[in-house]
């Protein structure tokens, strides 16, 4: 499935070929722990999914197709908990050395799909100077700054927790409907009794506190909303926004 979207199921014609038209999407995500219930892979499974799936959606109007997942992520906020992480600065390198690698293979539109907030600076950073360094046009959102009004007012997905969140009850839907096999069920974390998470708690102040700024117990809410059927309602929903988005960028 999805194997002509791949760019590396392309060979070196192939890729050739089509570069100078085509948008190439890079999925970034995370390998960082994810409660008690849900695997080191959440985000990278998110990034590589909405990636495929939202280029799909855009074949009838202009070729997409989707570099392998960069899997790592910055994730030192989870230490000491399990993550394997880039720094911040090391991040930058490598979305800047990708980024110059595309170009020199020849694609002039590049978009980063990101679904992991602690990348979400990085991959400005990287597009702002690399834009202006290559002279090409490139994107970089996080799957929820594109999707988060649709996912609010179609789907209330506010009311499973916060929007993504981390771990709770938006991202386990999510996983619920991607990799049930993957998601403990006997394993979901106690139901929390604070306050049911609020929309302005999903644009919250930016504040990290040392060993302590991904929420109680390294989750941001607790799942009790969270369902299979859920996570199959808000990823359309995600998929036509981000296509949306990419077509927005490619003037399609
Ligand atoms: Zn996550």
């Amino acid at each position: 499935m999805f194997n002509h979207l791949k760019l590396d199921s392309l060979t070196r014609e192939e890729v050739t070929n089509i570069a100078s038209e085509a948008m190439i999407v890079l999925p970034v995500g995370a390998i960082e722990q994810h409660g008690p219930h849900l695997p080191l892979c959440t985000d990278a499974v998110f990034a590589e999914e909405i990636a495929l799936r939202s280029c799909a959606a855009v074949q009838d109007s202009f070729r997409a197709v989707v570099a392998p997942v960069l899997s790592y992520g910055n994730s030192h906020h989870h230490f000491p908990m399990p993550a394997l992480s880039l720094t911040s600065e090391a991040m930058t390198i490598v979305l800047k050395d990708l980024l110059r690698s595309m170009v020199t293979t020849g694609f002039k539109h590049i978009a980063i799909l990101n679904s992991h907030g602690g990348n979400d600076e990085a991959i400005r950073m990287a597009t702002r100077d690399i834009a202006r360094e290559c002279q090409v046009n490139i994107a970089a959102t996080s799957y929820w700054t594109v999707a988060w009004e649709a996912l609010r007012n179609e789907c209330q997905a506010t009311q499973l927790g916060r929007v993504p969140g981390h771990a709770g009850g938006f991202e386990t839907s999510l996983m619920l409907h991607l990799r049930p096999e993957l998601v403990r069920l006997n394993s979901f974390p106690p139901h929390r009794h604070d306050e049911i998470p609020t929309e302005e708690m999903s644009r919250r102040m930016f504040i990290q506190r040392p060993n302590n700024s991904v929420g109680v117990n390294g989750i941001s809410d607790d799942s009790r909303h969270a369902s299979k059927e859920k996570g199959a309602e808000i990823l359309p929903v995600i998929i036509r926004e981000v296509a949306r988005a990419f077509r927005q960028f490619m003037g399609k």
